[in-house]
């Protein structure tokens, strides 16, 4: 046989993935495992939203959409951006796709030629490096750590940029730091991408999700000249717990919405039509629900982040958004624990799932090496059975 392509073989298959398949074989036999691997939202879809996807079906809206998705939902798009940050997008700029990651690689796919560079803050979703490359470009990567509170600089970015450089990729409220940009971090940022002329994918998709009253603001929101340059990426699945649903949707100018919805018409045709109609009402809706939901994720970081301090060994900095802690673990590298020496984080939560039967993802592969990420997304009693067991593992080692 001829060798695949060279695009395809060259994408990593997820590192996460063997630590998610060790701990869901764990389960089916039996063990009792508990996880902090999960970057969804454990609530169900409102009661609202759900009952819009069985009238969907009920009212036989079961054909296919428009490529970029139904006027409704572009419309509702439309409003949500306009109504929390102020935005103005007409329907025809916003294209529905079947997911915020799906979102982000349409806007990959549409801006990259092969050898065009896309540079990317760290510690970053480990999704963005791989879809790149499958864009046929060269992620750059460029990192900030634990003392930065994992933000990047200005000068940073404009030090990474080259003649060749095509996209930066922001994500604020970020996974997996849970960190959020601030309004003069963000002017900075977005001078250097004006002055350098690149687009900016801003991953938006935890906006809902920010504590202690930080301002989260819409990076499309500093300046018509930013506005013009970026592809605004957002969804339902983490707002309105609705990862399942598959709807993501970008914003951009008209231009790149045209060239994004000819190339959906040519791949997904547009996602599942009751999807669309449940988004809608997501987005229209009473948005009561997300805002429990977003108090329940507050108190548990809050309750997380406490505990976690407290446990000699590891530490964690209180992260503003999202539903993400970075354990600091460090301090057992060169160590050894049940007669293994440690030389990673996906040494220690490798060790931690099989010993202390708790699932926790290592960030390794998101540029955060020495770090170990918990999701708190899950209840009260799961956060305290986890450090409970993360206190014994470390006592018993
Ligand atoms: N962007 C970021 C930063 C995410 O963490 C995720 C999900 O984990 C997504 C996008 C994907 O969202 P969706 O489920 O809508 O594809």
């Amino acid at each position: 046989l001829k060798p695949i392509s060279k695009i395809a073989a060259g994408v990593q298959a997820s590192t996460t993935l063997a630590i998610d398949s060790l701990f869901k074989q764990m389960k089916a036999e039996g063990k009792d495992v508990v996880g902090f691997g999960a970057g969804e939202p454990d609530f169900p879809t409102p009661e609202h939203i759900k009952q819009a996807g069985i009238d969907a079906i009920e009212n036989n809206f079961t054909k296919y959409t428009p490529a970029a998705g139904l006027m409704q939902l572009r419309e509702a798009a439309s409003y949500r951006l306009r109504a929390d940050f102020g935005l103005e997008y007409a329907p025809s700029q916003i294209v529905v796709a079947s997911g915020a990651k799906h979102s982000v690689y349409v806007a990959l796919m549409t801006l990259c030629d092969p050898g065009d560079e896309v540079v990317i803050a760290a510690p970053y979703w480990v999704s963005y490096s791989e879809m790149v490359k499958q864009a046929g470009a060269v992620p750059v990567i460029v990192a900030a750590g634990e003392a930065e509170d994992f933000k990047i600089t200005a000068a940073q970015l404009d030090a990474a940029i080259t003649d060749r450089t095509k996209v930066f990729m922001l994500n604020s409220p970020c996974n997996p730091t849970g960190m959020v940009y601030t309004r003069a971090e963000l002017e900075a940022i977005a001078e250097v991408c004006c002055r350098r002329n690149v687009y900016v994918i801003a991953d938006e998709i935890y906006c809902n999700l920010v504590y202690d009253d930080i301002e989260f603001v819409s990076f499309a929101s500093l300046g018509e000249d930013v506005k013009e340059r970026t592809i605004l990426v957002n969804g339902v699945s983490k707002s309105y717990a609705m990862t399942g649903w598959r709807i993501g949707y970008t914003a951009s100018n008209p231009e790149l919405a045209r060239v994004m919805g000819n190339y959906l018409s040519h791949s997904t045709s547009a996602p599942s039509t009751i999807s669309q109609h449940a988004a809608i009402v997501a987005l229209r809706g009473p948005q009561e629900d997300m805002q429990a939901m977003k108090r329940a994720f507050e108190k548990r970081r809050d309750h997380l982040v406490g505990r976690m301090n407290r446990i000699a060994g590891v530490s964690c900095i209180k992260p503003q958004g999202a539903f993400y802690v970075m354990m600091n673990m460090k301090s057992f590298i060169g160590k050894s624990m049940y007669g293994k020496t440690i030389g990673s984080a996906e040494d220690f939560a490798h060790l931690f799932l099989e010993k202390g039967l708790v699932a926790t993802v290592p960030c390794t592969a998101f540029a955060a090496p020495g770090f170990v990420r918990w999701s708190y997304a899950t209840s009260l009693a799961e956060i305290d059975k986890g450090l409970d067991r993360l206190e014994q593992f470390i006592q018993n080692a």
